[in-house]
C-alpha cells in the first residue's frame, strides 16, 4: 500500500524541511502538509496543502477521513521561551494536540505516528553531561512538562492501544530554510544571519552556557531513520535522547571567526539564561544508535560552514 502522509505544523521551522525530505521520498502528492496558517513560500506550491487548527476536532476528523493517512507527524506545538510567555496556552496546545492526534490515529489505524519530544524533560536535578535516557527529570518550563507529559502519553498509548508512535528528543536545531519558532537555542540561529548582515551579534545566553545542538539536515535524517525502522527495534516509545554538536556561544563564535574573522560576539543574558542553565549540555544518545544506528554527520566545524554557505545568499544585507 502506498504511504499517505500527513504533516501538521509543516510550516514551521522542521516541519518546512521535514515535508521537502518526506515529498523526496515519497513524491509530492502523497504528503499533506497542514498548518493553522497558510503555505509559507517554500511549501507553497510543492504538494497538497490543507488549513488545520488542529485543536479542532472535526476538522482534523475531516482530514483523517479525506486522506486515510497512513503516517502522521505531529509537530504544532508553542516553544520553549514563547510557552513562558503564555504558559496556559502552551500547555493547552502541546497536550491537547498530542491527545487529540492519537486518539484519530488509533480510530483510523494509522500505521505509525510521529511526535517530536525535547531536551527540556530534563530538569535542574538531572545529570547536566551525557545525560542518560532514564534518570531524574524534573523539568522547570511549562513546554518541558508538556513534553513529559506527553511522552508518557506516547507510551501509554503505544502499550494500551498498540499505537506505534515514536518520537526524538530533539536538541536545539540549527537550520537556514525556516525562521525558528521561539525557542532557547534559536541564538544559534540568530548569530549566523547577523555575523552576514552586521559582523556582530548580542547573545541572550552567557558565552560559556554549553547546550546540546544539532543541524536540521542530521535531525530530518534521524527522524526518517527512526520512523524507517523495524517496529521491533524500537524499544523506546517514550522519546529517544538524541546528541548532535554541544558548544557555547563563545565557541561558535570562534567558529565563525574562521570563516568571517572580523565577526565580534557579546553576551547580554536576559529570561531564557534561566531556561538554558536548568538544561542539558550533553546528551547521551547510545540507546538511539544501539536501536536505530543513529550516527550524526555535522560536527561544529562542519555545521558553520553549512550555515554561512546556505546562507550567504539568502540574508539581505
Ligand atoms: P515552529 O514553532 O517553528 O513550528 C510550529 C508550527 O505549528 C508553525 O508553523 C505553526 O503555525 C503551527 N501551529 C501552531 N499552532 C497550530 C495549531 N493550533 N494547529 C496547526 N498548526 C499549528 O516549531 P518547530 O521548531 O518546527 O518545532 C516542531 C516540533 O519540534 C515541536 O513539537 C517542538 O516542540 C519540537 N522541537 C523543536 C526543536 C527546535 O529546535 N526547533 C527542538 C526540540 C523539539
Amino acid at each position: 500500500m502506498s504511504e499517505q502522509i500527513l504533516v501538521i505544523g509543516a510550516n514551521g521551522q522542521i516541519g518546512t524541511e521535514l515535508v521537502l525530505a518526506l515529498r523526496n521520498k515519497f513524491g509530492n502528492a502523497s504528503v499533506i502538509a497542514a498548518d493553522i496558517n497558510p503555505a509559507n513560500e517554500t511549501l507553497a506550491g510543492s504538494g497538497p496543502f490543507e488549513l488545520l487548527n488542529v485543536l479542532d476536532k472535526d476538522r482534523l476528523h475531516e482530514l483523517f477521513t479525506a486522506y486515510q493517512p497512513t503516517q502522521v507527524y505531529l509537530l504544532a506545538a508553542i516553544l520553549s521561551a514563547v510557552g513562558e510567555q503564555k504558559p496556559r496556552l502552551a500547555w493547552d496546545l502541546n497536550m491537547n494536540s498530542l491527545l487529540q492526534v492519537m486518539d484519530m490515529a488509533v480510530a483510523f489505524k494509522v500505521q505509525k505516528v510521529f511526535w517530536p519530544s525535547s531536551i527540556a524533560v530534563f530538569g535542574p536535578h538531572s545529570p547536566r553531561q551525557h545525560t542518560p535516557q532514564y534518570c531524574v527529570m524534573d523539568p522547570n518550563t511549562v513546554y518541558g512538562i508538556s513534553k513529559l507529559a506527553g511522552e508518557r502519553w506516547c507510551e501509554y498509548y503505544h502499550t494500551k492501544y498498540g499505537l506505534d508512535v515514536r518520537s526524538i528528543r530533539y536538541p536545539g536545531l540549527i537550520s537556514w530554510k525556516a525562521a525558528p519558532g521561539g525557542g532557547t537555542t534559536d541564538y544559534a540561529i540568530h548569530i549566523f544571519h547577523e555575523a552576514l548582515k552586521q559582523g556582530t551579534y548580542q547573545s541572550f545566553l552567557s558565552a560559556q552556557t554549553a547546550l546540546p545542538m544539532m543541524y536540521m539536515d542530521d535531525a530530518i535524517r534521524a527522524t526518517l531513520q527512526l520512523m524507517e525502522a523495524p517496529a521491533e527495534q524500537i524499544s523506546i516509545r517514550s522519546s529517544y535522547n538524541l546528541a548532535g554538536i554541544s558548544f557555547t556561544p563563545e565557541q561558535l563564535a570562534a567558529a565563525i571567526q574562521q570563516h568571517l574573522p572580523e565577526f565580534t560576539l557579546t553576551c547580554r543574558p536576559d529570561s531564557r539564561q534561566a531556561i538554558a542553565d536548568s538544561w542539558p549540555q550533553s546528551i547521551d544518545d547510545s540507546q538511539a544508535q544501539q536501536d536505530w544506528h543513529w550516527q550524526p554527520e555535522y560536527d561544529l566545524p562542519g555545521m558553520t560552514s553549512a550555515m554561512l554557505e546556505n546562507l550567504k545568499n539568502t540574508v539581505t544585507l
